[in-house]
């Protein structure tokens, strides 16, 4: 890593949501050619320790991470640029190169780190690819982000090496996606949230799917990808928000007061105008506005605070939630919850799980969750999977959950089964 290159990047990074170019470009003259090995990583739970320890140690921590990164990289041909907390590396040199260089990013980063007082152990996500062919430096940057996103969303496995360039081939699926939406492939799952008191079923978040007609069903992180890399991400929101208020309109009865929450990326926020847009979307559908949330994640409003905050506001006004996603991910602050008008925090599924079996966690989930009820914002725990991860949480404050304990994404039938039969079992728990 070049040193006056990340000193730059150091000073843009400091002063986050002013991005400069420095921070987004990738000085490349180290590794022309096309042996290349690109490298994400970002910790995991950054958030935990801004939250802890505070913003000025978080910074303290990428510096030292970006020192660490650099000291281990010494010998390799590589250059790298950080975007908030998320290092992204290019090697230069066959695919054993690659390995041992995804090698000492992995030893670099398991150590403890000691900022001032402090000792830090943190995760680490990883994502890998390799260029393959004459594959464009961007395709490749974007399969390891990819790989990133699919280690972030796994359990188990810190590292994701993506298929090479012969595996899931994006660009096919960007170019069916164009005709995936006219022919009615893509739908919508609808995941319970539950009330961690009572037990009942009080909302769903509406996920999309893709029934492929070859590959079969594709998850959300790979249709959204795809939809990306086609120009679709918008269209693709339109449709799956429209999809998910119209279905929930349907409804019988038993579910008529459910609310439903919706995915908002960065792009639909940053797109004016928004506001009226997403209203006339409820309003075409024909469901309450006071039924409906707006999940949004801090990263899709670092840009612009200002007109987010805005936005979110009007959408308030209208009657309509507003839940910040993935809390507990990315780098973020809880300045953003004081600030953001908001009406839910959805506690990230890494707080949730690492909470249960590590007293530290369990101290920075208890802190979340007191900040959240002091400033009158209800919790949901994301990827509860278990009795004693439910109970943990409600013994501390939170006030919903969502995750495999209760249900996966279902279909309508699915979730009208399963509320009807946590109606009928609540029935006879009175009688
Ligand atoms: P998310 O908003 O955090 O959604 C929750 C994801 O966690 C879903 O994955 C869900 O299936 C999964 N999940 C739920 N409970 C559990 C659990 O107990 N354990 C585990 N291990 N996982 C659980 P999915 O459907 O693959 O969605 C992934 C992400 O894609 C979502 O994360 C969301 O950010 C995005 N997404 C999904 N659908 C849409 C959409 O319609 N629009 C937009 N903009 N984004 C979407
Ligand atoms: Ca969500
Ligand atoms: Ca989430």
């Amino acid at each position: 890593m070049e040193r006056q290159t990340r000193s730059m990047q150091r000073a843009a990074g400091r002063r986050r949501g002013e991005r400069t170019a420095s921070d987004e470009q990738l000085d490349l003259a180290a590794v022309a050619g096309r042996n290349l090995t690109a490298i994400t990583a970002a910790p995991t739970s950054f958030e935990i320790v801004n939250a802890a320890y505070g913003r000025q140690t978080g910074d303290q921590l990428v510096d030292a991470i970006d020192d660490r990164l650099s000291g281990a990289l010494i010998e390799f041909r590589s250059a790298a640029v950080r975007s908030g907390a998320t290092f992204t590396i290019v090697v230069a040199g066959d695919a054993q190169v690659g390995d041992a260089a995804v090698d000492a990013v992995e030893r670099a980063l398991e150590h403890p780190f000691a900022i001032g007082n402090e000792t830090i152990l943190l995760g680490a996500r990883i994502g890998v690819a390799r260029m393959s062919g004459d594959e464009p430096l961007e395709h490749l940057l974007r399969r390891a982000a990819e790989a990133l996103a699919h280690a972030r969303s796994s359990e188990g496995a810190t590292t994701r090496i993506a298929a090479d360039g012969t595996g899931v081939p994006l660009a096919a699926l960007a170019a069916d996606l164009h005709r995936a939406i006219e022919r009615h492939e893509i739908d919508v799952r609808f995941q319970p949230q539950v009330n961690l008191i009572d037990g009942r079923i009080v909302g769903v978040e509406a996920l999309a799917r893709w029934h492929h007609p070859r590959l079969g069903e594709v998850g959300a992180e790979t249709l959204l990808a795809a939809a990306d890399r086609a120009g679709l991400g918008v269209a693709l929101s339109d449709h799956v928000q429209a999809l998910a208020l119209r279905r929930a309109v349907e409804w019988p009865d038993a579910l008529s007061r459910m609310r439903v929450a919706v995915n908002v990326t960065a792009t639909d926020l940053s797109r004016t105008p928004f506001v009226s847009r997403f209203l006339a979307r409820v309003h075409e559908a024909g469901i309450a506005p006071g039924r409906v949330t707006a999940e949004v994640t801090e990263g899709a409003m670092i840009d612009n605070l200002h007109a987010a905050g805005t936005a979110l506001a009007a959408l308030r006004a209208a009657g309509c939630r507003v839940a910040l996603d993935d809390f507990g991910t990315g780098y973020s602050s809880l300045s953003y919850v004081a600030t953001l008008p908001l009406d839910y925090l959805k506690i990230d599924r890494s707080l949730t799980q690492a909470a249960v079996g590590d007293a530290r966690n369990r101290v920075v989930l208890q802190g979340v969750l007191g900040i959240a009820e002091g400033l009158g914002l209800e919790t949901v725990a994301e990827g509860v999977e278990t009795d004693a991860q439910r109970l943990m949480l409600a013994a501390r404050g939170c006030t919903l959950y969502q995750g495999f304990l209760c249900a996966g994404p279902l279909d309508d039938a699915g979730l009208i089964e399963l509320v009807r039969a946590a109606d009928a079992k609540g029935e006879q728990a009175w009688r």
